[in-house]
């Protein structure tokens, strides 16, 4: 089943280290992108195919596309209104054969929710709430420049139960400026204390032209050694298990029956569609780029063109490096006899001189017909996905 993303571009504020797709908030402009948003998933859309359409409500439901998953990421969605997010859900509703057990996942920041908003998104049909927290140390949080406090976090996560939400993630970031070991560690117990039901860890990249680098080099804030990152990883994943919180992929863990349904998408070859400025869509082979700018994305719809600017068939060894790259990142690995049926490639024989030195040294293992990396391979995994691509 196809998963459905919704970009949503909007902050409060943009923080010191953000490389993603968004700008600040601004009530007009918003109004104006959630109406072309659901223009987009409702319109005609050429993704499906020559001729065809995806979504108008004349097409009867049972033609209609089927999907399981919609996932509002940003940005900043909680920044849109309840009876905003209901009503691209209705969209979503209208023009896809969404299935009962639907997963749909709302990315909020801590700062931007109350109890009351929380509910009303509950009722709109949001069933997931993804916390970007990144820390439990305020003076990290100021450096990051992020607008929440650590009681706030805190408070937000019980709000969302308050609300009826029975599926809370959380993401953390580790490897930031000034962060030793011991204050990672204080991060990783606090979120376990608050019981999410899935987490997901990022490592912080500076990107060269980030404000953040500029307020690194003016503070003389610095990072910590590799072996530390080592450490934190591997450390952080031994007390969530602990905890009761399986890791499942590269940088997330879950408690049973609590995995991102929609993620998995990515990572196990599945198709999906992307909605609103700079989203990417991949479908029968073919993999779909939006307008990045919110306006240019706005003016096309409105105009009754495609958003998307770019359209490229993936030729065979690209959709197989795919393959191996992304499903490489769960834990379960990669089964090299569905890799065959479906692209007929025998990893083995292609790819298994390039492999051998990394099972040699514990950095993969291979049981019958799976491939999967330990978590020693997991800390230098880019290296070893780079035999794929
Ligand atoms: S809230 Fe997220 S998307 Fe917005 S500026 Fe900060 S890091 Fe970027």
């Amino acid at each position: 089943m196809l998963g459905l993303y919704v970009h949503v571009p909007f902050c409060s504020a943009i923080c010191n280290y953000c490389n993603f797709n968004r700008g600040l908030f601004d009530a007009d402009v918003k109004a104006r992108y959630v109406d072309a948003l659901i223009q987009e998933i409702v319109g005609a859309d050429p993704r499906v195919g020559p001729g065809r359409t995806h979504g108008s409500a004349s097409i009867p439901a049972d033609v209609a596309p089927a999907a399981d998953t919609i996932f509002f990421g940003g940005g900043t969605p909680s920044l849109l209104e309840p009876e905003e997010i209901a009503r691209i859900i209705g969209a979503c509703e209208s023009a896809f054969d969404l299935a009962a057990d639907r997963e749909v996942t709302l990315e909020a920041n801590p700062e931007s929710v109350t109890e009351a908003r929380l509910a009303a998104y509950r009722r709109a049909g949001v069933n997931r709430i993804s916390f970007g927290v990144q820390s439990f140390r305020e003076d990290e949080l100021r450096r990051l420049s992020r607008l929440h406090t650590v009681g706030r976090a805190r408070a937000a996560l019980g709000e969302a139960r308050a609300a009826g939400f029975d599926n809370v993630s959380l993401d953390l970031m580790m490897w930031l400026p000034e962060q030793q070991v011991a204050h990672w560690l204080e991060s990783v117990d606090a979120a376990i204390a608050l019981a999410p039901d899935h987490l997901s860890l990022y490592m912080l990249e500076v990107y060269p032209n980030a404000p953040l680098k500029e307020d690194m080099a003016r503070a003389r804030w610095s990072q910590a050694p590799d072996d530390d990152v080592a450490t934190m990883y591997v450390t952080a994943m031994e007390r969530l298990e602990t905890a009761g919180l399986e890791q499942y992929e590269i940088s997330n863990v879950a408690r049973r029956g609590r995995r991102s349904r929609h993620n998995l998408k990515y990572w196990t070859d599945g198709e999906w569609l992307g909605f609103g400025c700079g989203a990417h869509s991949t479908r029968d082979g073919v993999r779909y780029k939006n307008v990045a700018s919110t306006e240019d994305y706005i003016g096309r719809v409105g105009r009754g063109e495609s958003p998307a600017i770019d359209a490229r068939r993936l030729a065979p060894d690209e959709r197989l490096g795919d393959a191996l790259f992304t499903g490489l990142r769960l834990v379960d690995g990669i089964d090299t006899n569905a890799i065959q049926t479906r692209y007929g490639v025998d990893v083995w024989r292609r790819f298994g001189a390039d492999l051998e030195p990394f099972l040699e040294a514990g950095c993969l293992l291979r049981e019958g017909a799976r491939l999967r990396l330990t978590r020693a391979g997991m800390l230098i995994a880019h290296e070893i996905m780079t035999v794929f691509v």
